[in-house]
């Protein structure tokens, strides 16, 4: 054990502030990181490498891009927090209306699980409902009413996913099995009445990457408007990363090519690009949904740190980095990477299957269909994922620890960095292939 470890764990608990960064997917190690610029991060013992976790995807534009840190710097010596409305704030609610059309009202907050928590607040308020959906495998952060993740396919009232959590917050959650429409439609039909919202991914993205099935997130919008039901999308991954305006962008676009009314969330949540690397995210959505929170509505929802100046200074300036050439090159980035690793283990008969929304893609190893359910996700072979990870990581690339999260990359990857990768993940094929024989 390095000593970096047994200082960490004789003060944080796991070592961690956050589970996944001890490992426990992958088995291991951490070592901790000590800077990371542009596609490359740096760890505690000096070492390099081509990072594909881009701190769960915030960084978009590469790690410390040098405009995002000026502004940073600017914003910091003009003062740290204020308690109090700045322009920046509002600029930046702007850019994310403009570009997110469905998002007519926003409210700044500091996590994704704040905009996801007040969401259902609203959702309930504005309803007089309880109840609310959402679908196994999706990841809405860590409030009590979301920490729900019951396994089985029909629709089953809440089981707690964590200690700690009440039967009574888990019991108002309905957990229905990702993509079933029949599912869904039959949890309106028996408790229609006393459902006030359904949260889900615009594109889940935190059990692997999974494309929503054509038409799903369609008709959640017309059951919850069908039903009097606030329809919450959220974006905190994919929000302005899977696309210039996320998954709901993509969906639009197909649908207005295809001659269709494009369908609109009631509420929408953003985070981790939106604050480039800094404690940003936002809850938006309908006029009337939005101003019945305080102080215009009765719905309350504060922070001392909303709006932070620092924090929004750098999701301000990696906003406007964000324009249609960045995304063209992420997307690039990303096809080429996931067609270059797919390649590689088809080449050498691994069975796998590549989840793709947007610019967002995972690996499943040991699927030979990209799964939908979180069913399917769990039969992916962890075990060679695992070995993937280690093998990479040696080799100088930094692949998220689980097999359940997307392999991020930014605008600062390139060509090379995808070869490399490639030819890394080619190496291990073989050897996983001379090992079997
Ligand atoms: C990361 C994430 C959250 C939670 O955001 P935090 O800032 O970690 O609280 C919520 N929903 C989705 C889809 C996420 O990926």
């Amino acid at each position: 054990m390095s000593s970096y470890s047994e200082r960490a764990r004789a003060i944080l608990p796991g070592g961690v502030n956050s589970p996944v960064r001890a490992w426990n997917g992958v088995g291991g190690e951490p070592v901790p990181i000590a800077e990371a610029h542009g596609s490359r991060i740096v760890d505690a013992d000096g070492r390099e490498m081509i990072d594909l976790v881009a701190s769960w995807g915030p960084a978009i534009l590469g790690h410390a891009k040098p405009e995002v840190v000026a502004a940073v710097q600017a914003a910091a010596a003009k003062g740290l927090s204020f308690g109090a409305t700045t322009e920046a704030e509002v600029e930046l609610a702007e850019i994310i209306r403009d570009r997110y059309a469905p998002a007519e009202r926003v409210r700044l907050v500091s996590t994704g699980t704040e905009a996801t928590m007040t969401a259902i607040r609203l959702a309930r308020a504005a309803t007089g409902r309880t109840r609310i959906v959402k679908f196994a495998g999706c990841y809405h952060g860590h409030s009590d009413a979301l920490l729900v993740a019951a396994g089985s396919g029909l629709a089953t009232a809440g089981v707690p996913d964590s200690a700690g959590v009440t039967p009574g917050a888990a019991q108002d959650t309905l957990v229905l099995p990702y993509g079933d429409e029949a599912a869904l439609t039959d949890a309106f039909a028996e408790h229609g009445a006393e459902i006030a919202g359904v949260i889900v991914e615009a594109a889940p993205a935190n059990m692997g990457v999974i494309q929503p099935p054509a038409g799903f997130n369609r008709l959640i919008s017309t059951l919850c408007r069908n039903e009097g039901a606030v329809m919450i999308l959220d974006e905190v991954l994919t929000g302005f990363r899977a696309g210039p305006a996320g998954c709901w962008g993509i969906e639009r676009d197909h649908d207005l090519a295809a001659g269709l009314d494009p369908w609109t969330p009631d509420l929408v949540t953003f985070g981790k690009v939106i604050g480039g690397g800094l404690p940003v995210a936002a809850l938006g959505g309908r006029r009337d949904l939005m101003e019945q929170l305080a102080p215009l509505g009765p719905v309350y929802q504060a922070g001392t740190l909303s709006g932070n100046p620092v924090a929004v200074a750098a999701g301000l300036a990696t906003m406007r980095l964000l324009d249609d050439d960045v995304h063209a090159h992420v997307a690039r980035i990303a096809s080429s990477l996931a067609d270059g690793v797919s390649g590689a283990l088809t080449e050498r008969g691994i069975t796998h299957a590549v989840g793709r929304a947007g610019t967002l893609f995972s690996v499943f190893l040991g699927l030979d269909e990209a799964p939908v359910t979180f069913d399917e996700v769990s039969r992916q072979d962890t075990a060679a994922f695992a070995r993937l990870f280690h093998a990479l990581r040696r080799e100088g690339v930094a692949l998220p620890p689980s097999a359940y999260e997307a392999w991020f990359v930014s605008a600062a990857h390139s060509v090379n960095d995808v070869r490399h990768i490639v030819s890394t993940v080619a190496h291990w094929a073989d050897a996983e292939v001379a090992a079997r024989v």
